[in-house]
Protein backbone atom coordinates (compact mmCIF):
# COMPACT_ATOMS: atom_id res chain seq x y z
CA UNK A 1 0.00 0.00 0.00
CA UNK A 2 1.34 3.45 -0.86
CA UNK A 3 2.54 5.46 1.86
CA UNK A 4 -0.28 8.10 1.28
CA UNK A 5 -3.12 5.83 1.45
CA UNK A 6 -2.52 4.66 4.58
CA UNK A 7 -4.94 6.17 7.17
CA UNK A 8 -2.93 8.47 9.80
CA UNK A 9 -1.62 6.57 12.43
CA UNK A 10 -3.90 6.21 15.55
CA UNK A 11 -2.07 8.67 18.48
CA UNK A 12 -0.61 6.09 21.03
CA UNK A 13 -1.84 6.10 24.57
CA UNK A 14 0.42 8.45 26.81
CA UNK A 15 1.21 5.20 28.89
CA UNK A 16 2.68 3.02 26.08
CA UNK A 17 6.70 2.66 26.86
CA UNK A 18 8.70 5.31 24.90
CA UNK A 19 11.08 3.34 22.01
CA UNK A 20 14.35 3.16 23.46
CA UNK A 21 17.22 4.83 21.54
CA UNK A 22 20.60 4.51 21.68
CA UNK A 23 22.44 5.54 24.80
CA UNK A 24 19.72 7.67 26.40
CA UNK A 25 17.75 7.12 29.43
CA UNK A 26 14.13 6.38 29.68
CA UNK A 27 14.42 8.65 33.13
CA UNK A 28 15.81 11.74 30.71
CA UNK A 29 12.80 11.36 28.52
CA UNK A 30 10.68 10.90 31.22
CA UNK A 31 11.88 14.68 32.89
CA UNK A 32 11.71 16.26 29.37
CA UNK A 33 7.92 15.13 29.64
CA UNK A 34 7.43 15.85 33.32
CA UNK A 35 8.44 19.47 32.38
CA UNK A 36 6.35 19.64 29.17
CA UNK A 37 3.45 18.93 31.78
CA UNK A 38 4.68 21.30 34.15
CA UNK A 39 3.96 23.90 31.68
CA UNK A 40 0.24 22.41 30.35
CA UNK A 41 -1.83 25.15 28.60
CA UNK A 42 -5.13 25.53 30.87
CA UNK A 43 -8.52 23.26 29.94
CA UNK A 44 -10.27 23.88 26.87
CA UNK A 45 -13.04 25.15 28.03
CA UNK A 46 -14.81 28.36 27.08
CA UNK A 47 -16.65 30.61 29.59
CA UNK A 48 -19.95 29.21 29.54
CA UNK A 49 -18.17 25.83 30.65
CA UNK A 50 -18.25 23.80 27.03
CA UNK A 51 -15.90 21.37 25.99
CA UNK A 52 -13.24 22.64 22.89
CA UNK A 53 -13.60 19.84 20.30
CA UNK A 54 -10.56 20.95 18.36
CA UNK A 55 -7.42 19.16 18.99
CA UNK A 56 -9.28 16.27 20.76
CA UNK A 57 -8.07 13.26 18.99
CA UNK A 58 -10.48 10.68 16.88
CA UNK A 59 -10.82 8.51 19.89
CA UNK A 60 -10.99 11.36 22.35
CA UNK A 61 -13.64 12.65 20.37
CA UNK A 62 -16.02 9.38 20.13
CA UNK A 63 -15.10 9.15 23.97
CA UNK A 64 -16.54 12.75 24.57
CA UNK A 65 -19.61 11.57 22.23
CA UNK A 66 -20.00 8.37 24.56
CA UNK A 67 -19.98 11.19 27.00
CA UNK A 68 -23.26 12.43 26.47
CA UNK A 69 -24.75 8.85 25.44
CA UNK A 70 -24.30 8.99 21.61
CA UNK A 71 -22.73 6.28 18.75
CA UNK A 72 -19.37 6.65 17.38
CA UNK A 73 -20.94 7.28 14.19
CA UNK A 74 -21.37 10.84 15.85
CA UNK A 75 -17.78 11.90 15.93
CA UNK A 76 -16.85 10.65 12.22
CA UNK A 77 -19.44 12.89 11.25
CA UNK A 78 -18.16 15.44 13.47
CA UNK A 79 -14.71 15.47 12.45
CA UNK A 80 -15.74 15.46 8.85
CA UNK A 81 -18.10 18.84 9.56
CA UNK A 82 -14.69 20.54 11.44
CA UNK A 83 -11.60 19.19 9.35
CA UNK A 84 -13.07 18.86 6.07
CA UNK A 85 -15.70 21.61 5.75
CA UNK A 86 -14.09 23.90 8.32
CA UNK A 87 -17.55 24.33 10.08
CA UNK A 88 -17.23 25.69 13.44
CA UNK A 89 -21.34 26.25 13.67
CA UNK A 90 -23.25 23.10 14.90
CA UNK A 91 -26.04 24.69 13.17
CA UNK A 92 -24.44 24.43 9.56
CA UNK A 93 -23.53 20.77 10.30
CA UNK A 94 -26.09 19.44 8.29
CA UNK A 95 -26.47 16.14 8.32
CA UNK A 96 -27.15 15.99 11.83
CA UNK A 97 -30.87 16.61 13.39
CA UNK A 98 -32.06 19.70 14.60
CA UNK A 99 -32.18 18.51 17.78
CA UNK A 100 -28.71 16.80 18.35
CA UNK A 101 -27.26 20.24 17.02
CA UNK A 102 -29.18 21.91 20.02
CA UNK A 103 -27.06 19.16 22.00
CA UNK A 104 -23.80 19.17 20.91
CA UNK A 105 -24.00 23.01 20.93
CA UNK A 106 -24.66 23.34 24.80
CA UNK A 107 -22.13 21.00 25.54
CA UNK A 108 -19.23 21.99 23.01
CA UNK A 109 -17.53 24.15 20.97
CA UNK A 110 -15.63 24.77 17.88
CA UNK A 111 -13.37 27.11 18.03
CA UNK A 112 -10.37 29.11 16.73
CA UNK A 113 -8.11 31.77 18.04
CA UNK A 114 -8.81 34.90 17.99
CA UNK A 115 -7.13 37.54 15.74
CA UNK A 116 -5.52 40.20 17.64
CA UNK A 117 -3.18 41.62 14.67
CA UNK A 118 -3.31 40.27 11.08
CA UNK A 119 -0.25 41.82 8.71
CA UNK A 120 0.55 41.28 4.78
CA UNK A 121 4.06 42.15 3.65
CA UNK A 122 4.47 43.04 0.22
CA UNK A 123 5.83 39.78 -0.71
CA UNK A 124 2.87 38.20 0.12
CA UNK A 125 3.61 36.50 3.45
CA UNK A 126 1.09 36.57 6.00
CA UNK A 127 1.57 37.12 9.68
CA UNK A 128 -1.53 36.82 12.23
CA UNK A 129 -0.80 37.27 16.37
CA UNK A 130 -3.30 34.94 17.43
CA UNK A 131 -4.38 35.22 21.01
CA UNK A 132 -5.83 32.13 23.08
CA UNK A 133 -8.29 32.00 26.01
CA UNK A 134 -6.03 32.86 28.85
CA UNK A 135 -4.65 35.78 26.73
CA UNK A 136 -2.06 34.44 26.34
CA UNK A 137 -0.39 35.28 22.45
CA UNK A 138 1.61 33.59 19.11
CA UNK A 139 2.57 34.04 16.11
CA UNK A 140 1.62 32.54 13.33
CA UNK A 141 2.71 32.89 9.34
CA UNK A 142 2.06 31.97 6.30
CA UNK A 143 4.78 31.82 3.32
CA UNK A 144 3.62 31.71 -0.37
CA UNK A 145 5.78 30.01 -2.64
CA UNK A 146 6.68 31.67 -6.02
CA UNK A 147 3.50 31.87 -8.82
CA UNK A 148 3.92 29.10 -11.26
CA UNK A 149 1.44 30.02 -13.77
CA UNK A 150 -1.73 29.41 -11.95
CA UNK A 151 -0.75 27.72 -8.74
CA UNK A 152 0.29 29.34 -5.74
CA UNK A 153 1.44 26.99 -3.22
CA UNK A 154 2.75 27.84 0.52
CA UNK A 155 3.53 26.78 3.96
CA UNK A 156 2.42 27.96 7.20
CA UNK A 157 4.98 28.47 9.86
CA UNK A 158 3.26 26.88 13.02
CA UNK A 159 4.48 27.77 16.39
CA UNK A 160 4.20 25.47 19.70
CA UNK A 161 5.24 27.60 22.85
CA UNK A 162 4.77 31.12 24.03
CA UNK A 163 8.34 31.84 24.22
CA UNK A 164 11.12 29.48 24.51
CA UNK A 165 13.09 27.60 27.05
CA UNK A 166 16.17 27.51 25.69
CA UNK A 167 17.67 30.83 24.46
CA UNK A 168 19.96 30.68 21.14
CA UNK A 169 21.73 33.93 20.72
CA UNK A 170 20.68 34.86 17.57
CA UNK A 171 16.61 34.16 17.85
CA UNK A 172 14.23 36.92 19.28
CA UNK A 173 11.71 34.31 20.61
CA UNK A 174 14.73 33.21 22.91
CA UNK A 175 14.56 36.55 24.63
CA UNK A 176 11.39 35.29 25.03
CA UNK A 177 10.71 33.53 28.53
CA UNK A 178 8.60 30.55 28.13
CA UNK A 179 5.39 30.94 29.21
CA UNK A 180 3.67 27.57 28.81
CA UNK A 181 3.04 25.31 25.99
CA UNK A 182 0.15 25.52 23.58
CA UNK A 183 -2.75 22.41 23.73
CA UNK A 184 -2.95 20.65 20.81
CA UNK A 185 -6.39 22.52 19.59
CA UNK A 186 -4.29 25.60 19.62
CA UNK A 187 -1.10 23.94 17.35
CA UNK A 188 -4.23 22.53 15.03
CA UNK A 189 -6.24 25.76 15.03
CA UNK A 190 -3.40 27.74 13.74
CA UNK A 191 -3.77 26.35 10.39
CA UNK A 192 -7.36 26.09 10.39
CA UNK A 193 -6.97 29.71 11.11
CA UNK A 194 -4.89 30.24 7.63
CA UNK A 195 -7.60 28.41 5.85
CA UNK A 196 -10.03 30.68 6.99
CA UNK A 197 -8.13 33.21 6.06
CA UNK A 198 -7.54 32.18 2.57
CA UNK A 199 -11.14 30.85 2.04
CA UNK A 200 -9.62 27.19 1.62
CA UNK A 201 -12.58 25.12 2.96
CA UNK A 202 -13.81 22.47 2.19
CA UNK A 203 -10.16 20.42 2.34
CA UNK A 204 -9.66 20.72 -1.56
CA UNK A 205 -9.67 17.65 -3.92
CA UNK A 206 -6.38 15.72 -4.01
CA UNK A 207 -6.04 15.23 -0.67
CA UNK A 208 -2.78 13.35 0.69
CA UNK A 209 -4.01 10.26 -1.21
CA UNK A 210 -3.32 11.24 -4.71
CA UNK A 211 0.55 10.73 -4.27
CA UNK A 212 2.17 13.28 -6.50
CA UNK A 213 -0.65 15.82 -6.63
CA UNK A 214 -1.51 16.03 -2.77
CA UNK A 215 -0.72 19.93 -2.80
CA UNK A 216 -2.99 20.31 -6.08
CA UNK A 217 -4.87 23.41 -5.37
CA UNK A 218 -3.90 24.41 -2.21
CA UNK A 219 -2.53 27.71 -1.17
CA UNK A 220 -1.84 25.79 2.35
CA UNK A 221 -0.05 23.16 0.77
CA UNK A 222 3.01 22.40 3.64
CA UNK A 223 3.06 23.02 7.24
CA UNK A 224 6.65 24.10 8.75
CA UNK A 225 6.85 23.35 12.67
CA UNK A 226 9.42 26.57 13.16
CA UNK A 227 7.45 29.18 14.47
CA UNK A 228 7.67 30.15 18.49
CA UNK A 229 9.60 27.66 20.52
CA UNK A 230 10.86 24.22 20.59
CA UNK A 231 8.47 21.80 19.35
CA UNK A 232 9.96 18.72 21.00
CA UNK A 233 9.76 20.55 24.46
CA UNK A 234 6.09 19.77 23.97
CA UNK A 235 6.09 16.58 21.91
CA UNK A 236 2.79 15.43 23.41
CA UNK A 237 0.89 18.21 22.08
CA UNK A 238 2.55 18.67 18.61
CA UNK A 239 2.38 14.53 18.00
CA UNK A 240 -1.30 15.30 18.66
CA UNK A 241 -1.88 18.08 16.46
CA UNK A 242 -0.02 16.87 13.46
CA UNK A 243 -1.58 13.56 13.57
CA UNK A 244 -5.10 15.14 13.23
CA UNK A 245 -3.67 17.52 10.37
CA UNK A 246 -2.64 14.14 8.69
CA UNK A 247 -5.79 12.03 9.40
CA UNK A 248 -7.09 11.50 5.84
CA UNK A 249 -10.64 12.17 6.07
CA UNK A 250 -9.87 15.55 7.25
CA UNK A 251 -7.39 18.68 6.46
CA UNK A 252 -5.70 14.87 5.01
CA UNK A 253 -1.58 17.06 4.79
CA UNK A 254 0.56 14.47 3.65
CA UNK A 255 3.97 13.83 6.14
CA UNK A 256 5.93 14.65 3.33
CA UNK A 257 4.52 17.82 3.63
CA UNK A 258 5.31 18.14 6.79
CA UNK A 259 8.87 19.26 8.29
CA UNK A 260 9.61 19.35 11.92
CA UNK A 261 12.36 21.88 12.94
CA UNK A 262 14.03 20.86 16.53
CA UNK A 263 17.54 22.56 18.28
CA UNK A 264 18.52 19.45 18.96
CA UNK A 265 16.19 16.93 21.60
CA UNK A 266 17.74 14.41 20.83
CA UNK A 267 15.40 12.06 23.33
CA UNK A 268 12.47 12.78 21.45
CA UNK A 269 13.53 12.70 17.76
CA UNK A 270 13.76 9.02 18.03
CA UNK A 271 10.39 8.92 18.83
CA UNK A 272 9.28 11.80 16.45
CA UNK A 273 10.57 9.98 13.35
CA UNK A 274 9.05 6.31 14.80
CA UNK A 275 5.76 7.93 15.48
CA UNK A 276 4.85 10.97 13.00
CA UNK A 277 7.21 10.62 10.17
CA UNK A 278 7.90 13.97 9.22
CA UNK A 279 10.43 15.45 7.76
CA UNK A 280 13.32 16.44 10.63
CA UNK A 281 15.10 19.58 10.12
CA UNK A 282 17.69 20.23 12.61
CA UNK A 283 19.11 23.54 13.54
CA UNK A 284 23.14 23.01 13.23
CA UNK A 285 24.29 26.49 13.09
CA UNK A 286 27.86 25.80 14.20
CA UNK A 287 30.57 22.58 13.56
CA UNK A 288 32.14 23.09 17.06
CA UNK A 289 31.32 21.88 20.52
CA UNK A 290 32.90 24.91 21.76
CA UNK A 291 30.85 27.81 19.30
CA UNK A 292 27.42 25.77 19.25
CA UNK A 293 27.98 26.10 23.33
CA UNK A 294 27.74 29.54 23.20
CA UNK A 295 24.76 29.77 20.60
CA UNK A 296 22.79 27.15 21.00
CA UNK A 297 23.23 26.21 24.36
CA UNK A 298 21.18 23.51 24.20
CA UNK A 299 24.07 22.10 23.25
CA UNK A 300 25.81 21.61 26.92
CA UNK A 301 23.31 18.57 26.93
CA UNK A 302 23.23 16.87 23.77
CA UNK A 303 26.15 17.98 21.73
CA UNK A 304 27.05 17.61 18.52
CA UNK A 305 28.08 13.78 18.36
CA UNK A 306 25.24 12.51 19.90
CA UNK A 307 22.57 15.03 17.85
CA UNK A 308 24.27 13.54 14.57
CA UNK A 309 24.08 10.15 15.48
CA UNK A 310 20.01 10.79 16.61
CA UNK A 311 20.00 11.80 12.95
CA UNK A 312 21.85 9.03 11.82
CA UNK A 313 19.11 6.98 13.08
CA UNK A 314 16.27 8.95 12.23
CA UNK A 315 14.01 6.99 10.34
CA UNK A 316 12.65 7.88 6.92
CA UNK A 317 16.08 9.63 5.94
CA UNK A 318 16.93 8.59 2.55
CA UNK A 319 18.34 10.37 -0.37
CA UNK A 320 14.31 10.89 -1.53
CA UNK A 321 14.09 12.42 2.26
CA UNK A 322 16.70 14.62 3.14
CA UNK A 323 17.56 15.90 6.98
CA UNK A 324 17.55 19.48 6.47
CA UNK A 325 20.43 21.29 8.18
CA UNK A 326 19.81 24.84 9.00
CA UNK A 327 22.41 27.29 9.64
CA UNK A 328 22.68 30.48 10.28
CA UNK A 329 24.80 32.73 8.56
CA UNK A 330 26.47 35.35 11.25
CA UNK A 331 29.16 37.61 9.80
CA UNK A 332 32.13 36.57 11.48
CA UNK A 333 30.87 33.94 13.81
CA UNK A 334 30.58 30.72 11.94
CA UNK A 335 30.57 31.95 8.23
CA UNK A 336 34.53 30.84 7.76
CA UNK A 337 35.12 28.76 4.48
CA UNK A 338 36.98 26.34 6.99
CA UNK A 339 33.93 25.87 9.10
CA UNK A 340 32.08 25.18 5.80
CA UNK A 341 34.53 22.38 5.59
CA UNK A 342 34.19 20.64 8.33
CA UNK A 343 29.93 20.98 8.24
CA UNK A 344 30.75 19.02 5.05
CA UNK A 345 33.26 15.82 7.11
CA UNK A 346 30.53 16.82 9.89
CA UNK A 347 27.55 15.61 7.87
CA UNK A 348 29.75 12.04 5.74
CA UNK A 349 27.41 9.91 5.26
CA UNK A 350 23.70 11.49 6.63
CA UNK A 351 21.12 11.94 3.57
CA UNK A 352 21.48 16.06 4.24
CA UNK A 353 21.03 18.95 2.74
CA UNK A 354 21.46 22.09 3.80
CA UNK A 355 19.57 25.99 4.38
CA UNK A 356 21.99 28.49 4.58
CA UNK A 357 19.86 31.42 6.62
CA UNK A 358 21.20 34.74 6.24
CA UNK A 359 20.86 36.36 9.42
CA UNK A 360 17.57 38.23 10.08
CA UNK A 361 18.06 41.24 12.02
CA UNK A 362 15.64 42.13 14.94
CA UNK A 363 15.55 45.54 17.21
CA UNK A 364 18.43 45.54 19.60
CA UNK A 365 20.10 41.59 18.17
CA UNK A 366 23.63 41.21 18.64
CA UNK A 367 24.91 39.82 15.60
CA UNK A 368 25.09 41.33 11.78
CA UNK A 369 24.05 39.01 8.81
CA UNK A 370 27.00 37.56 6.37
CA UNK A 371 28.19 39.54 3.52
CA UNK A 372 26.53 37.95 0.20
CA UNK A 373 29.82 36.76 -1.54
CA UNK A 374 30.34 35.22 1.95
CA UNK A 375 26.97 32.93 2.03
CA UNK A 376 28.35 32.31 -1.96
CA UNK A 377 31.28 30.61 -1.48
CA UNK A 378 30.14 28.88 2.08
CA UNK A 379 27.08 27.63 -0.19
CA UNK A 380 29.55 26.82 -3.04
CA UNK A 381 31.95 24.39 -0.64
CA UNK A 382 28.67 22.41 0.45
CA UNK A 383 27.87 22.36 -2.97
CA UNK A 384 30.10 20.70 -4.33
CA UNK A 385 30.22 18.04 -1.38
CA UNK A 386 27.22 17.01 -3.12
CA UNK A 387 24.78 18.52 -0.59
CA UNK A 388 22.43 21.27 -1.80
CA UNK A 389 22.65 24.30 0.30
CA UNK A 390 19.88 26.51 -1.58
CA UNK A 391 20.63 30.25 0.40
CA UNK A 392 17.38 31.26 2.22
CA UNK A 393 15.91 34.66 0.76
CA UNK A 394 14.42 36.20 3.78
CA UNK A 395 10.48 36.65 3.65
CA UNK A 396 7.93 38.78 5.15
CA UNK A 397 10.83 41.06 6.75
CA UNK A 398 8.85 44.17 6.53
CA UNK A 399 6.45 42.91 8.86
CA UNK A 400 9.16 40.89 10.97
CA UNK A 401 7.67 37.50 10.06
CA UNK A 402 10.70 36.11 9.04
CA UNK A 403 12.69 32.92 10.63
CA UNK A 404 13.67 34.37 14.07
CA UNK A 405 11.97 37.68 14.20
CA UNK A 406 8.64 36.39 16.06
CA UNK A 407 8.19 37.25 19.44
CA UNK A 408 5.27 38.64 21.27
CA UNK A 409 4.88 40.56 24.42
CA UNK A 410 3.07 37.85 26.54
CA UNK A 411 4.35 38.03 29.97
CA UNK A 412 4.74 35.37 32.40
CA UNK A 413 1.58 34.47 33.62
CA UNK A 414 0.46 30.85 34.77
CA UNK A 415 -3.26 29.66 35.79
CA UNK A 416 -2.14 29.24 39.05
CA UNK A 417 0.94 31.93 39.72
CA UNK A 418 -0.79 35.04 38.15
N1 LIG B 1 12.94 25.87 18.13
C1 LIG B 1 13.04 25.26 16.86
C2 LIG B 1 12.09 25.80 15.82
C3 LIG B 1 11.87 27.29 15.80
S1 LIG B 1 13.22 28.29 15.24
C4 LIG B 1 14.46 25.34 16.36
O1 LIG B 1 15.26 26.06 16.96
O2 LIG B 1 14.77 24.66 15.40
C5 LIG B 1 13.18 28.07 13.47
C6 LIG B 1 14.53 28.33 12.77
O3 LIG B 1 14.83 29.74 12.72
C7 LIG B 1 15.70 27.69 13.49
O4 LIG B 1 16.59 27.09 12.59
C8 LIG B 1 16.34 28.88 14.14
O5 LIG B 1 17.64 28.61 14.51
C9 LIG B 1 16.19 29.92 13.07
N2 LIG B 1 16.42 31.29 13.55
C10 LIG B 1 16.24 31.75 14.79
N3 LIG B 1 16.55 33.08 14.84
C11 LIG B 1 16.93 33.44 13.61
C12 LIG B 1 17.34 34.69 13.03
N4 LIG B 1 17.37 35.81 13.74
N5 LIG B 1 17.67 34.72 11.72
C13 LIG B 1 17.59 33.59 10.98
N6 LIG B 1 17.18 32.38 11.45
C14 LIG B 1 16.86 32.31 12.76
FE1 LIG C 1 13.91 28.47 20.94
FE2 LIG C 1 14.39 27.67 18.37
FE3 LIG C 1 14.63 30.25 19.07
FE4 LIG C 1 16.42 28.49 19.96
S1 LIG C 1 16.05 29.08 17.79
S2 LIG C 1 15.43 30.10 21.18
S3 LIG C 1 15.15 26.70 20.28
S4 LIG C 1 12.76 29.05 19.09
Amino acid sequence: MSDLARPARAFPAADRPLPAADGLTEAERGRILAKAAAFAPPPALDKAGRRELLGLSREELAEAMAGIGEKPFRAKQLWHWIYHQGVRDFAAMTTIAKPMQIRLAEAFTVGRPGIAAEQTSVDGTRKWLFRWRDGQQVETVYIPEDERGETVRGAVCISTQVGCTLSCTFCHTGTQRLVRNLGAGEIVGQFLAGRDSYGEWPTPKGGSRDKDNDEEGRKLSNIVVMGMGEPLYNYENVAKALTILMDHEGVALSRRRITLSTSGVVPMMDRCGAELGVNLAVSLHAVTDELRNAIVPLNRKYPLAELLAACRRYPGASNARRITFEYVMLRGVNDSEAEARELVRLLRGLPAKVNLIPFNPWPGSPYETSRPDQVRRFAEIVNAAGYSSPIRRPRGSDILAACGQLKTESERKRATGG
